[in-house]
């Protein structure tokens, strides 16, 4: 049985005191005996402190980023067994933000992923299409190049360690949101492809989420479909009651 997920996305957008309170506020309302996995990714200064405040509580608390490399000279960078070391649990790799801002291409996600996974550290994988693509009709194959060149060219993947999130960039941020049938058409492509190329027990057992301005009041109709597992959450997870209120629309 795939696992429900909601993941908080934090971005560049809370300091130590806020970070601090967002996760007391969560704690406050969050109901543990809810089956889904919740997460947040705070910023990287903040992530022993997230930990710590987060134990004992079923909340996982993830990078936003990783090094390829796991030790030396790499100035400024952050290695996985850093973030272990301070209990992180995964990280969101692939975000649409990090591809275009930061250059992150296909080869450089594939080193990533490869090095998360080998090491035990579950990655939350983004991939989606732009609106250009999307308006073209090509986001079928611009999704599953993305795929093609970082997960299908890994052998054996684990669902336990390896999440999908289908985030097209026009709905990132802007208000637009992928009506559920969109959602649904696409995560069922991505399983289909995932089923074809590690078989259909992976396939099944993978969990597909979500992500593109998911608001309390749309989240319901999102999640009710059947290949969508949750969702990413960014905008909507700095506000503590609207995180919990989408947490619980599953
Ligand atoms: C995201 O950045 O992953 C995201 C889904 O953001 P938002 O919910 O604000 O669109």
């Amino acid at each position: 049985m795939r696992k429900k997920i909601v993941a908080g996305n934090w971005k560049m957008n809370v300091d130590l005191n806020e970070s601090t309170d967002l996760i007391k506020s969560i704690k406050k309302i969050y109901d543990h005996n809810i089956d889904v996995e919740v997460c947040i990714a705070p910023s990287f200064p903040f992530l022993k402190e997230s930990t710590e405040l987060c134990q004992g509580e079923k909340i996982k608390v993830l990078a936003q980023n990783v090094n390829d490399n796991l030790k030396g000279a790499f100035t400024g960078e952050v290695s996985i067994h850093m973030l272990k070391s301070i209990n992180v649990d995964g990280v969101i790799l692939g975000h649409s933000e990090r591809r275009e801002y930061y250059n992150e291409d296909d080869d450089l996600l594939l080193r990533k992923l490869k090095v998360s996974l080998k090491n035990n550290f579950k990655v939350y994988f983004c991939i989606g299409e732009s609106l250009e693509d999307r308006e073209k009709n090509n986001h079928f194959e611009k999704v599953k190049n993305q795929l093609d060149k970082t997960v299908f060219k890994i052998d054996n993947i684990d669902p336990e360690n390896l999440v999908i999130a289908y985030e097209p960039i026009w709905a990132i941020g802007t208000g637009l949101t992928a009506s559920p049938e969109q959602a649904q058409e696409i995560h069922k492509y991505i399983r289909n492809l995932l089923s074809e190329r590690y078989g259909k027990k992976i396939s099944d057992n993978t969990s597909i989420i979500y992500g593109g301005s998911v608001k309390p009041n749309s989240a319901r109709d999102i999640f009710e479909k059947q290949d969508v597992d949750g969702g990413l959450i960014g905008g909507a997870s700095l506000s503590p009651q609207d995180f919990i209120d989408i947490v619980r629309s599953i």
